[in-house]
């Protein structure tokens, strides 16, 4: 039988163990359905989840809520929205229970006298022109002033096919203020033309992605491996979609058979009543989704199926790595 240790040696078997403690359990919740910004193509807005739910409004309630998550085994918030940081006192709330990530446009500053710690990751659609083009404003602009040289914060860079050869200045612009980037690829929720990846462009970003990884080591956090999964949508042979997705809430999970997934996780609408299907849009096709975490956590809960050979542990080795520098789980 292949173990582990039979399949890893010296330094792989050191990077094996370092992240084979972690034992992560997240969920995400929907902080409001509130955003200071409309962006062509946002998941949650597209698909009307802001009218799924009635905000909770009592931030006592959120502190009762989030103490029942953690009785519930869950180790990790992720928080999005709306726009989280419209609601600073229900950031706190989680902030001051549970380790904490905030995904947010980066328009509004988390003070960090009141979050010194807290991961902020600051969504970026492009260059101004295509970040004017589907979300109205130059957002860069103005997150990279508030977060320039900040130790918890990273860019979760959104590629979309206009900025094929084009990735690199961002890669340095980010560079060049002190901070990290993740690569995710757009799915095109909104059917905004010229925004649909085709096969072909697929091919090409993955070279792009992987070029940047290679010059920009310290800036970029990824994975050769992750830009393969994510570009192609399979993983050691296996279609990614609905039957093989990790992250849908396990109370609805009603899949014969159930894939390996992500355990106790639920997406939460923000009246902490409702829930929804899964860690994006309900109404986004399985088939065609293109959702990064998504493709992360498929090779993290599929360590069994990678222990076939040397190669494959390895790959899997360092999709884990990336996903526990962006929680700074270890360092960057
Ligand atoms: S900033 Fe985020 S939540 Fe707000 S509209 Fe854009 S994608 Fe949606
Ligand atoms: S839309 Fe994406 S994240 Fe949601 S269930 Fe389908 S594959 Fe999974």
């Amino acid at each position: 039988m292949k173990t582990v240790s039979s399949l890893l040696d010296g330094e792989w078997l050191a990077r094996y163990r370092r992240i084979s403690k972690l034992n992560i359990r997240s969920s995400i919740y929907d902080v409001t359905d509130k955003c200071n910004l409309r962006c062509k193509g946002c998941f949650f807005f597209s698909s009307g989840e802001q009218h799924v739910a009635q905000e909770e409004m009592d931030v006592e309630r959120w502190g009762a809520f989030i103490e029942t998550e953690k009785e519930r085994g869950v180790n990790l918030a992720i928080l999005i929205g709306g726009e989280p940081t419209l609601h600073m006192e229900r950031v706190g709330a989680f902030y001051d229970r549970l380790p904490t990530y905030c995904a947010t446009n980066g328009l509004i500053k988390v003070p960090r006298d009141r979050f010194p710690d807290m991961m902020v990751g600051i969504s970026l659609w492009g260059d101004p022109e295509i970040e004017k083009q589907l979300r109205g404003k130059d957002t860069f602009a103005i997150s990279s002033k508030n977060y320039a040289g900040d130790d918890y914060t990273y860019y979760l860079y959104t590629i979309t096919p206009p900025q094929l050869g084009h990735i690199e200045p961002i890669i340095k612009k980010i560079e060049d203020v002190g901070l990290k980037v993740h690569l995710q690829l757009l799915s095109n929720d909104e059917d905004v033309g010229g925004f649909t990846w085709s096969e072909e462009q697929l091919a090409r970003v993955r070279d792009e992605m992987d070029d940047m990884l290679d010059k920009y080591p310290r800036t970029v956090i990824s994975s050769h491996y992750y830009h393969e999964v994510l570009t192609t949508g399979r993983m050691l042979g296996r279609p990614f979609g609905w039957m093989e997705c990790p992250s849908v809430t396990e109370p609805m999970d009603t899949r014969e058979p159930r894939p390996k997934r992500l355990i106790r996780f639920i997406r939460w609408a923000s009246d902490l009543k409702t829930t929804h299907r899964c860690c994006t849009s309900a109404t986004r096709d399985c088939a065609t989704c293109k959702d990064g975490a998504a493709h992360m956590s498929w090779v993290m809960v599929n360590k069994r199926a990678h222990m076939r050979s040397t190669q494959d542990l390895q790959n899997w080795v360092t999709v884990y790595e990336m996903f526990a520098k962006l929680y700074r789980f270890i360092p960057w």
